[in-house]
C-alpha cells in the first residue's frame, strides 16, 4: 500500500467532481489526477485510429501496441500516447459518445489502473473518477460520494455549452460488469445541487479534518 495519502472523490456525470477535487488539491497541496481524462484519452487515441469501439479485442490491441504515459505536471495529470498529448480533444462529441464503451473493457481498466496506482506512489493525491474509492485505492480512509440532482447536472453541462448524454453515460458506467459506478459503503456522502465550489470543498475539507487527516 502507498504511504502517500489518496483522497478518492467519485460520482457521477457533471456531479462537480472535477472542479472540486481540483480546488480541494489546490487546498490541501496534493497533486490532482483526473481518471476519467485518463478513459477519455485512450478512446480519443482509438477513434483516430478507426478502431471499433465495440470490438473490445481490436481496442485492446491498439492500446497494448501503444505507449501510454501518465504525468504530474504542476502537481496535475497529463497522458500522452505515443508521444501525443489528447488534452484538447477529451470532450469531443465523438469521445463523450465512446468513452463508456471503452471504459466497460476490463484490459482497459487494468491498463489505466496500474498507472493510477504508479501516480499515487510517490505523491499525496486528489483522485476523481468512478472507482477510486471503490476499486483503485480500497483502503484509503479518505473517500467521498458526490452527487447532485439530475436536473443540476444537465444544466451544468448545458453551461458549459457541451453536448453529452450524461444520462445514458451514467446508465452504462452504473450497469457495466468491470468496476461499476458503485457508492462505497465507506464512503461520505455529499450532495452539491444547491452548493457552491468553495461549499463542496469546505464541507470535504470540515470531514477529512474529523477522519484525521492533518490539515
Ligand atoms: O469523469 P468523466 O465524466 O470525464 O469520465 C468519462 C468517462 O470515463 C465516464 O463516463 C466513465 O465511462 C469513464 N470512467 C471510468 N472510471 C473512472 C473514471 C471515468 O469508467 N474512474
Amino acid at each position: 500500500m502507498s504511504s502517500h495519502r489518496i483522497v478518492a472523490i467519485d460520482g457521477p456525470a457533471a456531479s462537480g467532481k472535477s472542479s472540486v477535487a481540483l480546488a480541494l488539491a489546490r487546498r490541501l497541496g496534493f497533486s490532482y489526477v483526473n481518471s476519467g481524462a485518463m478513459y477519455r484519452a485512450v478512446t480519443w487515441h482509438v477513434l483516430q485510429h478507426s478502431v471499433d469501439v465495440r470490438e473490445p479485442a481490436a481496442v485492446v490491441a491498439k492500446l497494448e501496441q501503444s505507449t501510454i504515459v501518465c504525468e504530474l505536471v504542476d502537481n496535475q495529470s497529463r497522458i500522452l500516447i505515443d508521444d501525443h498529448d489528447p488534452t484538447s480533444h477529451l470532450r469531443d462529441d465523438n469521445v463523450n459518445r465512446a468513452v463508456s464503451i471503452v471504459s466497460s473493457i476490463p484490459r482497459v481498466r487494468q491498463i489505466l489502473v496500474a498507472r493510477m496506482r504508479e501516480c499515487a506512489k510517490a505523491n499525496n493525491v486528489v483522485m476523481e473518477g468512478r472507482d477510486i474509492g471503490s476499486v483503485v485505492f480500497p483502503e484509503t480512509p479518505f473517500k467521498f460520494y458526490i452527487d447532485a440532482s439530475p436536473e443540476v447536472r444537465v444544466q451544468r453541462r448545458q453551461a458549459e455549452g457541451q453536448r453529452d448524454e450524461i444520462a445514458a453515460r451514467d446508465r452504462a458506467d452504473s450497469s457495466r460488469a468491470a468496476s461499476p459506478l458503485i457508492v462505497a459503503p465507506d464512503a461520505e456522502l455529499i450532495d452539491t445541487s444547491a452548493l457552491t465550489i468553495d461549499g463542496v470543498v469546505n464541507e470535504i475539507i470540515r470531514r477529512l479534518k474529523q477522519k484525521g487527516l492533518p490539515i
